[in-house]
């Protein structure tokens, strides 16, 4: 059942934070609910979940547009890829973009944000492993990029996200970001995911994308 899973999950989090030293709600649980429906959702939101993550913007756009219209209380993270021609949707969808990638992707969320009025929180995707296949800006150009966000488009980045690499310990991936956002002073670290969340509380993330742990296994 999904508010037992939750609840389980929300203890391994507060556990894990208490253990470093840390409160327990420091840790942003962000619900990574792709590919399960708005029933699941809701089943979530019953059971006090307020943040939610998505990786298609199509998907996110069908799935809660029904609860923005009823008008309930819910934050709607984007942690997969972003393609440009989707950035009026995703500025309209998502509260929280976590995969800002590239200078061209800045420049397209600037102007949307300056046409739309609207102005998502951004978290900047860092590619620790430097995997060629896998998005992200290298471990090595995110100070330029932080500084082109800013200086060129008046772009304010809270935090960095980092998916490390499947066949690799995550914790040096996990502690990378967390060496790039404090020489930035970036306050947001999205990191963890199902399998590996405490360790990334651990090593102080903000946010953990939990998906599978709470929803069940995706097909
Ligand atoms: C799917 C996904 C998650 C959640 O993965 P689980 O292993 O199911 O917890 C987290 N982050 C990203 C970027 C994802 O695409």
């Amino acid at each position: 059942m999904i508010s037992v899973s939750l609840e389980a999950v929300r203890a391994r989090i507060a556990d894990a934070a208490r253990r470093s030293g840390r409160a327990p709600d420091s840790v942003t649980l962000v619900a990574v609910a792709k590919t399960y429906p708005t029933e699941d959702v809701e089943a979530a939101r019953a059971a006090g979940q307020r943040v939610f993550g998505e990786n298609r913007v199509q998907e996110a756009m069908a799935k809660y547009a029904p609860l923005r219209a009823a008008g309930v209380a819910f934050e709607l993270h984007l942690i997969g890829p972003l393609q440009s021609n989707k950035v009026r949707e995703a500025v309209a969808t998502f509260d929280v973009i976590q995969t800002l990638d590239r200078p061209k992707l800045a420049a397209a969320l600037a102007a949307e944000i300056a046409r739309s009025g609207r102005r998502p929180r951004l978290f900047v995707q860092v590619n620790t492993g430097a995997e060629p296949q896998k998005a992200g800006i290298a471990p090595e150009s995110v100070d330029a990029f932080l500084a082109e966000c800013r200086d060129v488009h008046r772009l304010p980045v809270e935090g960095l996200m980092c998916i490390p690499p499947a066949d690799e310990p995550a914790a040096p991936h996990f502690a990378l970001l967390r060496e790039i956002a404090r020489r930035n002073g970036l306050a947001c670290l999205s990191m963890g995911m199902s399998g590996d969340f405490e360790t990334a509380v651990a090593l102080g993330a903000t946010h953990v994308r939990v998906g599978s742990a709470i929803f069940g296994r995706r097909e």
